[in-house]
């Protein structure tokens, strides 16, 4: 393909364009079902701090900036394609393929994330990176992408990074690569959702307490020093970095009764 100025042009709007897409379908249609279902998940409310329309406006100015950024880092791929460390599947789609490509996206994913995460609580890395994040106390789904612009870059990098390493192996399935970005989006809108859906038993489940919840990232905003993973709970149980009361945290909020007290304090503040 010919990389004209105009290309490129084209390439960054259309970037925008799916990204802003992607976000405001996984972050809105998160906040719509909280709302649906304000009354009767009152009581999974995970902080008795609110967040403020001031702090949902931060969030989704800051995601934009953060899609502007996506969009300049994704011009990566187009390098990649160009020398051929990216190609895509462009016959029939199949689903094996699509399913280990899927699984793979999200492993390796999760594992950049987690010590990409860590590396961000580092002391200066915190302050110029990563602080824009955490001035989410009290998350909402519209946190998503609330990031820096030194972080939305390092978690823009990965994805074509990604797509070259299966490529590897085989072309990569254009559906893969779909699901897996709707999967990211949809887990990481509902990390910040500030309710907790899931059921009582789910953390501590051997069918699902591999799969971190809304509680577990949400104490990760509240109190900053656990909890760095992002789909699943694996790296920091083996590294030491679950919060030490994850579950009892996790069950006092899946467990409140609707009438009785519905919140649930607020505990230290946020450091790197
Ligand atoms: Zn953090
Ligand atoms: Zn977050």
């Amino acid at each position: 393909m010919p990389i004209t100025f105009l290309f490129i042009v084209h390439r960054l709007l259309d970037s925008v364009w799916i990204e802003s897409l992607r976000y405001f379908i996984g972050a809105s249609g998160v906040a719509l079902l909280c709302w649906l279902l304000a009354t009767r998940i009152a009581h999974r409310r995970i902080q008795t701090r609110r967040a403020t329309n001031t702090d949902r406006l931060r969030e989704v100015r800051q995601s934009m900036w953060s899609m502007a950024v996506f969009a300049v880092v994704d011009l990566i791929t187009v390098v990649l394609i160009v020398i051929g460390a990216i190609a895509f599947n462009d016959g029939p789609p199949v689903l094996t393929t699509i399913l280990w490509q899927t699984a793979a996206l999200i492993v390796m994913h999760d594992a950049y994330f987690y010590w990409m995460h860590r590396s961000l609580h580092h002391k200066t890395m915190f302050r110029l990176l990563h602080a824009v994040h955490h001035l989410s106390r009290t998350p909402t789904s519209w946190a998503a992408y609330s990031f820096a612009t030194g972080e939305a870059a390092f978690e823009a990098v990965i994805v074509p990074l990604m797509i070259a390493v299966i490529t590897i192996i085989a072309p990569a399935e254009p559906w893969a690569v779909f699901i897996f970005l709707g999967h990211q989006i949809a887990r990481n809108a509902f990390g910040h959702a500030g309710f907790e859906l899931a059921w009582p038993g789910f953390a501590r489940s051997p069918w699902t307490g591999w799969l971190t919840t809304t509680v577990h990232h949400d104490l990760h905003h509240s109190e900053g020093r656990y909890n760095f993973g992002l789909y699943f709970t694996w790296w920091d149980s083996w590294l030491g970095t679950e919060h030490p009361h994850y579950h009892e945290r996790f069950e006092a909020v899946v467990n409140r009764r609707e009438t009785a007290g519905q919140e649930m304090p607020v505990h230290g503040a946020v450091s790197p």
